[in-house]
């Protein structure tokens, strides 16, 4: 095999303010990265000198040093290359705006600051988002907490696509995984896209501010540190409604926009005086995705919560259980026609009614999120969950659902909500 695969190392020499950029193009391809001399950093994460750091298909990465490195790179055969210029420098200026903040806070025992990160697809919110976490969390940052809010229910970093939440950063992400997850608070929302349940969104949005708020009233680490909320690229219509709304329940005090001019001088006009909205460039190296690489990054995020990540792999089970034994429901009635709405109710109680669903061939790869509800009677939609199961086989004949789950336990009795994401285990 060794003869067949000629696994190349290159060197590179970075000067200060440099950033290597490198992609992991093929499936089954890996990268080894490893920094031999100086300092760097991959999104606000210092790197290990000497230590190996691998990277699996999809990755984008960008190596920034600020006061310069030498690295190795093994097993890359496409692209690399080093740039010189960076939008790094505004974004650590961000990131000291921030940390002024947050002693003030300290000091007079106020809220921290809000910070929601917006702008179009693929100008590297999530990105920002990363580098900003990663730095006040840093080991000279005094024991910041911050809240990672994510409310792009396409990618679902915090837990799987089609749902939103939030989670609470100690200390910066491992530079190849997302932050870990002690307790992420998660909400089920049941689509990739925004747009097509806006009054749930919105009200899950509503709840998710009012938790938060909630927490950061009783512990005042977390209080003073702030949140910084990562949103949707849907930036027109709808989408600049649903970013407002994240801005008025969330009491933001900075809106960091990236690239678009248009939108921030929007913000500018629509919210109060005492948001501050500042306009930040995007950095060239940020990868543009496409709707196959979207589609395959939330099979990867899906399949990640099964079956764990190369440093921590995990044992999913199947289980069969009973139609007759499992409760599912979905959010949403299918809409109806404007004519024949029973005059007493609106568009709005059909987005958040909850539906029983029978169960059936339609139930085939679905997620099915566990509701930490266990009756109708409790407040289902307003309620976070406590995980996933993924419909495997739907057997009409037996009256039976088989089911991929994380944990060996018996499934809990509990109410399980529907979402229109679905997972085929077998397209490995
Ligand atoms: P979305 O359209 O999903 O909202 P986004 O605006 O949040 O996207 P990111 O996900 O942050 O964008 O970035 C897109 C991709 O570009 C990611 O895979 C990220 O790792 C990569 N990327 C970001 N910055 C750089 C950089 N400087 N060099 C190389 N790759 C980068």
């Amino acid at each position: 095999e060794s003869t067949q695969f000629q696994i190349e190392d290159q060197e590179f020499q970075l000067k200060p303010d440099d950033e290597l950029r490198f992609e992991v193009e093929k499936k089954n391809e890996t990268v080894v990265l490893e920094l031999k001399t100086g300092y760097a950093e991959i999104f606000g994460a210092e790197l290990v000198q000497n230590k190996l750091y691998k990277f699996y298909f999809g990755a984008k990465i960008a190596v920034f040093t600020w006061q310069g490195c030498s690295l190795k790179l093994r097993g890359k055969k496409g692209i690399s290359y080093i740039s010189k210029e960076t939008p790094m420098l505004s974004y650590l200026n961000c990131h000291a705006s921030l940390e002024q903040l947050r002693v003030k806070s300290e000091k007079e025992m106020k809220r921290g600051p809000v910070t929601m990160v917006v702008g179009p697809t693929d100008v590297g919110k999530s990105t920002l988002c990363r580098i900003l976490l990663n730095y006040s969390t840093r080991m000279n940052a005094p024991g910041r907490r911050p809240i990672y809010v994510d409310l792009d229910p396409c990618q679902g970093q915090i837990s799987v696509p089609g749902t939103i939440g939030a989670v609470m950063v100690e200390r910066p992400a491992e530079v190849n995984e997302s932050f870990s997850q002690a307790a992420p608070l998660v909400y089920h929302y049941g689509h990739t896209k925004m747009g097509i349940n806006s009054t749930l969104y919105n009200t899950l949005i509503s709840r998710i501010a009012k938790v938060i708020h909630q927490r950061m009233d009783e512990n005042p680490r977390i209080n003073c540190s702030g949140l910084i909320i990562n949103t949707c690229g849907r930036v027109k219509g709808e989408g600049y409604q649903h970013l407002t709304h994240i801005a008025l329940t969330f009491e933001v005090d900075v809106i960091l926009v990236l690239d678009q001019e248009r939108l921030y001088n929007e913000l500018v006009r629509d919210l109060p005086v005492f948001v501050k909205v500042v306009l930040l460039p995007k950095s060239r190296g940020v990868v543009e995705k496409s709707n196959k690489f979207r589609l395959e990054g939330r099979e990867a995020r899906i399949r990640e919560f099964f079956y764990g990540s190369p440093r921590n792999v995990l044992h999913p089970h199947t289980c069969v259980v009973r139609f007759s034994n499992i409760k599912v429901y979905r959010i949403g009635a299918p809409p109806i026609p404007n004519v024949l709405m029973p005059l007493d109710m609106q568009k709005t109680d059909f987005e958040t009614k909850l539906e029983r669903v029978t169960p059936g061939p339609n139930m085939m790869y679905h997620v099915l999120a566990l509701s930490f509800s266990k009756t109708v009677e409790e407040d289902v939609i307003r309620n976070s969950v406590a995980g996933f199961v993924c419909v495997t086989n739907v057997d009409t004949s037996q009256q039976m659902l088989t089911l991929l789950s994380p944990q060996p336990k018996p499934l809990p009795e509990t109410i399980y909500l529907m979402s229109d994401v679905q997972f085929n285990d077998n397209n490995a």
